[in-house]
């Protein structure tokens, strides 16, 4: 079932997620649905927070972005990241590693909205998936912006915050009428979310 995306705006962007105590049969429901989601709205990343579900649960697929490489490890040996997607994330811990590098980025709360963001160049994640397994791998790339960017969305932390001053002042008429119209929206108690552009998070 593809869910409503929230907008900015919406107080659950801000809210930390809790911690996922068990992978029962409604999380992996859930799961199934956010990767529904995520594809029909061409994201790379969807965080529970964005389908207002504020728990430690995100999903992340880097194989629509083939202009914009990934790497990855597994104990230690290089892998192909299009076989290992898409990747579920629940409670992830990141060790993020490397120089700070920027590259554009775009989130599905945030439609049309993009930005440049410095994030670590690379990062090490510890989850369990959708089995409750643990999983354990190394990211570099579109791979580590996507991971970095939807860990933020699990503590309330959002792209925005994350920009340069003068990024974020670039668009700023932008972002406030995002969130003046998600606002007006919850108001009104009409369901938030439509369809965004692919490459965003
Ligand atoms: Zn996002």
């Amino acid at each position: 079932m593809i869910l409503p995306i929230v907008n900015y705006g919406h107080p659950v962007l801000r809210q930390k997620g809790a911690r996922v105590e068990a992978v029962t049969d409604e999380i992996r429901r859930l799961v199934a649905d956010m990767l529904e989601t995520m594809r029909a709205a061409h994201g790379v990343g969807l965080a529970a927070q964005q389908v207002a579900r504020a728990l430690q649960l995100t999903v992340v697929d880097v194989r629509g972005a083939e202009d914009r490489p990934s790497t990855m490890e597994i104990d230690g040996k290089g892998v192909i990241p299009e076989r290992h997607m898409p990747l579920v994330l629940i409670n992830p811990e990141v060790a993020p590693y490397g120089e700070a590098v920027a590259g554009g980025e775009g989130c599905l709360s945030f439609p049309e909205i993009y930005g440049e963001i410095v994030r670590p160049e690379g990062v090490t994640v510890r989850a369990l998936n959708e089995l409750g397994q643990p999983i354990e791998f190394k990211s570099g790339g579109l791979l580590a912006r996507a991971v970095l960017h939807e860990y933020d969305h699990l503590q309330g932390i959002l792209f925005i915050d994350r920009m340069s001053r003068e990024t974020k002042e670039s668009i700023r008429e932008e972002i406030e009428a995002l969130h003046a119209a998600t606002k007006a929206q919850l108001k009104r108690s009409e369901p938030a979310g439509k369809a965004m552009p692919s490459g965003a998070q």
